[in-house]
């Protein structure tokens, strides 16, 4: 990512305006115009739902991208937004690897829409290569993150879901910070205790950042037997459903382990979109329907 390269060097305005749309300078725009074009950009999104798990590998980048698949199959308008610095995962699971967002005169950036209009970002398209490492600095990560929320034309959305790297590091306390009015957040984990241990961090991280937690979700809650289609309780259940208890806060449900997602994943097919009736999907619908009960 060659403009930000050079804003590692030290040329980044305010050490976090990171001008990553089409290798331009950074034209260090003034804080305050920065704040209003970002105010008026989210002003324009219902609702803001962040996905977020204390654990890497639990299928937290699987469940944000099918859940807003959910959402756009139930007639909304909704954009995804990918965060993830370190391995930004959404665009292969979309299969739009390789794919650069237009830069507009203005020198802000067009999301990526995919058949059924949902708009797509994420810093993965800005990476030259996808195996290329990102090792960013805090304040650099602050910038590239402002820039992705004000800087992209994300047009009038019922629903913005942004997904997180795992853990509670800048990228969510960025947004959180930037975004206040946020609707919350859903929490994935697994349902074992090392990831149950691990993400009930990211319940107390919402907690003293005022971040509402929407709900936890359960994700490779048993397996859908290839054969019959039934759930077989493989590892284990309800690890997620005892820590949401545990914590107060909602349960959204279970979603079972399922080898068409992995397929479907790797093929860059949204699981919910290609196998509708199955289990799995049955269960990302239930998960759905209290956000898109949300005032
Ligand atoms: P994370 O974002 O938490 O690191 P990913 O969403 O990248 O995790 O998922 C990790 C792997 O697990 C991927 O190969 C994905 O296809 C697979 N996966 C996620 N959820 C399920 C599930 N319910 N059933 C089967 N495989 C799953």
């Amino acid at each position: 990512m060659g403009s930000c390269s050079s804003c590692n060097s030290g040329n980044s305005p305010e050490g976090g305006g990171c001008s990553m749309a089409g290798g331009q300078p950074p034209k260090a725009p003034s804080a305050s115009l920065e704040d209003e074009k970002l105010k008026k950009n989210l002003q324009r999104i219902a609702h803001k739902i962040l996905v977020l798990s204390g654990k890497g590998g639990v299928g937290k980048s699987t469940v944000a991208v099918n859940l807003a698949i959910a959402l756009s199959l139930e007639g909304k308008r909704v954009g995804l937004l990918d965060v993830d610095f370190h391995g930004p995962s959404i665009p292969t699971l979309l299969h739009l690897e390789g794919r650069r967002p237009e830069v507009t005169d203005h020198g802000t950036m067009l999301p990526i829409a995919i058949e059924g209009g949902m708009k797509v970002m994420s810093l993965g398209f800005l990476l030259n290569r996808p195996e290329d490492a990102v090792i960013w600095r805090g304040p650099l990560k602050i910038g590239a993150i402002k820039q992705l929320l004000g800087d992209v034309e994300w047009g009038d959305l019922d629903y913005l879901v942004i997904d997180f790297p795992p853990g509670t590091g800048d990228e969510p306390l960025t947004v959180a910070n930037l975004i206040p009015e946020a609707d919350g957040a859903v929490v994935v984990t697994t349902p074992q205790d090392v990831s149950t241990i691990d993400v009930s961090k990211s319940v107390t991280f919402c907690r003293q950042l005022n971040i509402p937690v929407l709900g936890v979700v359960e994700n490779m809650s048993g397996l859908v037997c290839p054969h019959c289609s039934q759930v077989i309780d493989l590892f284990k259940q309800g690890g997620g459903e005892e820590m949401a208890k545990r914590m107060n806060v909602p349960f959204l449900g279970r979603i079972p382990l399922d080898p068409q997602i992995v397929e479907s994943s790797d093929a860059g097919e949204p699981f919910i979109f290609h196998h509708k009736n199955t289990e799995a999907a049955e269960a990302f619908r239930r998960i759905v329907a209290p956000l898109l009960a949300l005032p």
